[in-house]
């Protein structure tokens, strides 16, 4: 049996919703699915523009709000057969008339609690998947819809809860189990409940995580994620066109890449298979007959090097400064509570030693809630002297070389500062990680697009993945 998702690029146009339509309909031939839907693209953002918009009181929400609605009338006209639409009407005007509903309240109220958000921001995948399972079953597939939230337990942690596995796994196998033998589930993305059975999301682009969740818990063959794009690439496709498919990669290089800005894959989704070995699959709704990206139990071949540049936006670089050296080591267990408190993670890190500085990358998100913050803890030793400036820049830019053993590639670190050197581009903070998986640097934001491309030039063009192990063996005549 396979989980099969297909991601909101996947189902942009009513074209290539067809195309999706097409592959379900061709697999379930001969295996198993359960498939995955995210929203039809481009409508969560919308659902988040509508809440903004309903949250500052301006009635342009409702606008966005009817152009949801047509988008997945129109889509539902197209894709299903006239005489077979009425129950996916249905259901569309039931979901729509509930969003109308939470939307007119923060519109009315002026505000909107996380929990509120959730359950409006996941209701694309709610509509996508009815008109899937419509279409299936116009087609003659007998497809059932099904809610994630029902089966998917999470604690409450609105817009990006935490998955409670031993629940979760338990719910999906009694949920899966009572499916009727040659009945196509098609399961929302995104979505779970916490233990008050109000809706939760994952975390964007979290359907992917859906699917690696639901894949585990039943013991799958395999996930597929189709995507738009030939797999997991050497850069993102969007800003360096050349960029080649990674044919292979372990569950940690995945997650690597993926945590550090590779949007094809959702970082966490890696985890819940990769205890059980259940291999993820990357592929191209566009091209079905690519191989894509294989994630999986990899043969170590003991080479190493550069395999994508990848990077991360929306980012503050913020640096404390001039902290007295006796006081350094408490400013810092102070600094990380205070983060954790404020659940922001930490992205990058450099503490020097002369000047007693410690500086930081975390999310630009919540900066002045974060520098507020950060003023009113330290505010004693701000006073007193034992504490300096604090500075902070927004808008910057982690770009980052991923493959692995970089410690013996002492050629490939010098290839990355000849490269900015070369572009003229300014690193704001550089870091070779001890795991010796990748190295980073801080740049600004517009620096961004020509720092990728002149890297992954400098990389794939002009610089070979060295085997040290092959050389080591080669000298040693073995
Ligand atoms: P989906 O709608 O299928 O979930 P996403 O937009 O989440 O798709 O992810 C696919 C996009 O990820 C691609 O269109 C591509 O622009 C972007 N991307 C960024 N980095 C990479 C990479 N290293 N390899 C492949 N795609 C990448
Ligand atoms: N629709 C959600 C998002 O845009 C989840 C997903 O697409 O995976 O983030
Ligand atoms: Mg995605």
């Amino acid at each position: 049996m396979k989980v099969i998702k297909f991601g909101g690029s996947s189902i942009g146009t009513v074209e290539r919703f067809n195309k999706v339509i097409k592959i379900v309909s061709k697999k379930q031939e001969k295996e198993k699915v359960i498939v995955v839907l995210s929203a039809i693209g481009g409508i969560t953002d919308r659902l988040i523009n509508a809440v903004d918009l309903a949250r500052a009181g301006k009635k342009e929400y409702r606008d966005v709000f009817e152009e949801i609605g047509l988008v997945h009338y129109m889509f539902l006209d197209k894709l299903v057969s006239k005489w077979k639409q009425a129950h996916a009407r249905l259901v569309i005007s039931t979901i729509l008339s509930q969003l109308d509903e939470k939307l007119r309240g923060v519109f009315l109220l002026k505000e909107c609690s996380p929990r509120t958000s959730d359950s409006i921001i996941s209701t694309g995948e709610y509509l996508s998947k009815s008109i899937l399972a419509a279409a299936l079953n116009s087609g003659g597939i007998t497809a059932e819809s099904l809610d994630a939230a029902d089966f998917i337990k999470t604690d409450s942690n609105f817009g990006e809860a935490e998955v409670d596995f031993n629940t979760t796994n338990e719910l999906i196998k009694t949920k899966f189990e009572g499916i009727k033998q040659g009945v196509i589930p098609v399961v929302n993305g995104f979505a779970g409940s916490n233990s008050a059975g109000e809706i939760t999301t994952l975390g964007r682009s979290g359907s992917d995580y859906t699917a690696t969740i639901i894949a585990g818990a039943l013991n799958a063959d395999a996930v597929e994620i189709w995507t738009d794009v030939d797999g997991v690439l050497s850069a993102d496709p969007k800003i360096v066109p050349e960029a080649s498919t990674l044919s292979e990669l372990s569950y940690e290089e995945a997650s690597e890449l993926a945590y550090l800005g590779a949007k094809v894959i959702f970082p966490k989704a890696m985890a819940p298979v990769e205890n059980a070995g259940i291999p993820i699959i990357v592929l191209n709704t566009f091209q079905p007959e690519h191989p894509g990206t294989f994630i999986g139990k990899t043969f170590d071949d003991g080479g190493g090097g550069v395999k994508a540049v990848t990077y991360l936006q929306e980012l503050s670089l913020v640096c404390l400064n001039e902290i007295s050296a006796e006081y350094n080591l408490i400013v810092i267990s102070r600094l990380f509570a205070l983060l954790a408190r404020l659940e922001l993670p930490v992205i990058l890190l450099n503490q020097s030693a002369s000047n007693q500085s410690i500086c930081f990358v975390t999310l630009s998100k919540q900066i002045s809630v974060l520098l507020n913050e950060i003023k009113k803890e330290f505010k004693l030793e701000l006073e007193t002297g034992r504490a300096g400036r604090i500075t902070f820049r927004n808008d910057v830019t982690v770009v980052s070389a991923v493959g692995k053993r970089f410690d013996s590639h002492s050629a490939l670190l010098r290839l990355v500062f000849e490269t900015l050197d070369n572009n003229g581009i300014k690193s704001l903070m550089f870091l070779n990680s001890s795991t010796h998986k990748n190295v980073s640097f801080v740049i600004e934001r517009p620096d961004a697009k020509r720092t990728v491309a002149a890297l992954h030039g400098a990389f794939f063009q002009n610089y070979a993945p060295v085997n040290e192990e092959h050389i080591k063996e080669e000298k040693e005549g073995i």
